[in-house]
């Protein structure tokens, strides 16, 4: 495992942002429980995710559809037949790898120089059963990816909303992938979420590739407005034999996790006409659009924006993990979050714990500033340690109150990355946080 990969995981168990998946009774390959620091940031990623994508559009509306749906949809959807990955077998150790990830060129097993099976098909859809009567009950799968209850409800939504094409639909929800060799912490996970834009435009090659640059631009801009470094990030086009086999037109937004690797953080894909035509040939529900403006019907054709929430939270972890040496000997581990996917916004302190006129102000504030951010209550050890302690975990502002807050009816704000410290006024405490990180 790479490094930096090594460091997030560790920091994550640690400070309680992720932990392996049942870990008491030795785990579950491929899941994993987010803890209480890993479920605001991940909150928080997926509130950006809709505040940008749906509240600030008047042209893309959400839906939240079932992990669970009709068996026919991953036929028509083509995943039933093509959702497989081609793996070959180690002869010698048994080990299996995925073919796209090892290579065709690849003739001997890196970690015993074994030599390979023919590649053999794997379907990663995850099976269950409905009912619960055994003789009668019917197999399903948990969706393999979150796409699907757009397409499904293209109709409902027609009919039920005032959109016109060009429009989208955005969701945010769990899917299920029976993954061969999961690993690198959450990045290949069998059980996780995706925050996905399908956005219907009219069938015409120009205008998806108008779409397609239109929103590469904007989920990069996304990215990057959220503090990931600009540098980190590319696009890697698809190679025909890669594309997914509703894809005409496939990138990836890439991240760089070391100087010789980039990972796929999101799929931007042109879908073409692929899924409401096949879900209008196995349902038998004309899911055509008639264009009032050009006065002629046609299915749509659909530009998809697919990113993981729980690689964004990787590399967003990884993008602001920092290893900092300080005057002397000293050195601090800091998450250097936007404040906005911060887990806490603010930690405030009283400068002794053991002073009751200090900790009734400390709380006050506390109490106060609580209602509009996410705050944090440290009482243990000294005002260095705690310092220390919130960046880790990325808090980008902390607030002590000392004696002369008794006083003069300030405190001191100390600021986490650049570490000064500032007195405010505890009246305008409210609206400096506000201005810092809202
Ligand atoms: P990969 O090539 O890494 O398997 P993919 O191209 O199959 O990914 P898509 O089907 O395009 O992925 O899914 C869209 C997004 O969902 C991906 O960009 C990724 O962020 C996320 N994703 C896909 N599979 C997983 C997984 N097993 N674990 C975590 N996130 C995933």
């Amino acid at each position: 495992m790479n490094n930096i990969f090594e460091k997030i995981t560790s920091l994550a168990k640690r400070r309680g942002f992720i932990y392996p998946g049942s870990e008491i009774y030795g785990g579950l390959a491929g899941t994993w429980d987010y803890g209480p620091l890993g479920v605001e940031l991940k909150r928080n990623i997926k509130e950006q995710f809709w505040n940008t994508m749906v509240y600030a559009r008047d042209d893309v509306v959400g839906v939240d559809a079932a992990i669970l749906m009709n068996p026919k949809v991953w036929e028509a959807s083509g995943h039933l037949k093509a959702f497989s990955d081609p793996l070959v077998e180690c002869k010698s150790c048994h080990k299996r790898f995925r073919l796209d990830e090892i290579g065709l060129e690849a003739k001997g097993c890196p970690e015993c120089s074994g030599e390979f099976t023919k590649p053999k098909a794997f379907n990663l859809m995850m099976e269950t059963h409905l009912g619960a009567v055994e003789g009668e009950k019917q197999k399903t799968y948990l969706r393999g990816e979150i796409t699907q209850g757009a397409h499904v409800n293209f109709k409902n939504i027609l009919a039920s909303n005032r959109v016109k094409i060009p429009f989208g639909v955005a969701q945010i929800g769990k899917a299920f992938r029976n993954e061969i060799t999961p690993g690198n912490f959450t990045f290949r996970s069998r059980e996780f979420e995706q925050m996905e834009l399908q956005f219907y435009i009219k069938p015409d090659k120009k205008e998806a590739e108008r779409q397609m640059k239109y929103w590469k631009e904007e989920r990069l801009k996304w990215y990057v407005s959220l503090g990931i470094s600009k540098k980190n990030l590319r696009f890697r086009e698809h190679e025909s034999e890669e594309r997914a086999h509703y894809a005409r037109e496939a990138w990836d937004v890439e991240y760089q996790v070391s100087d010789q690797e980039w990972k796929e953080l999101e799929g931007i894909h042109n879908r073409g006409d692929w899924d409401l035509r096949r879900h209008s040939e196995f349902s038998g529900e004309d899911l055509s659009y008639f264009d009032e403006e050009a006065n002629e019907r046609y299915i749509p054709w659909v530009i998809e924006t697919s990113g993981g929430v729980d690689r964004a939270v990787i590399f967003f972890l990884m993008d602001a993990y920092e290893e900092e040496k300080l005057k002397g000997n000293d050195e601090r581990i800091i998450l250097k979050l936007h404040p906005k996917l911060a887990p806490y916004k603010v930690a405030v302190f009283p400068l002794l714990a053991n002073k009751p006129e200090l900790v009734k102000l400390a709380r006050k504030i506390y109490e106060d500033l609580r209602k509009e951010f996410t705050a944090v209550w440290d009482d243990r050890g000294n005002i260095g340690k705690r310092y220390y302690s919130q960046d880790e975990i990325g808090t980008p502002y902390c607030i002590t109150v000392d004696f002369d807050s008794l006083e003069k009816k300030d405190v001191t704000v100390r600021d986490r990355d650049s570490m000064k410290q500032k007195r405010i006024e505890i009246s305008k405490l409210g609206s400096y946080l506000h201005g810092k990180i809202l």
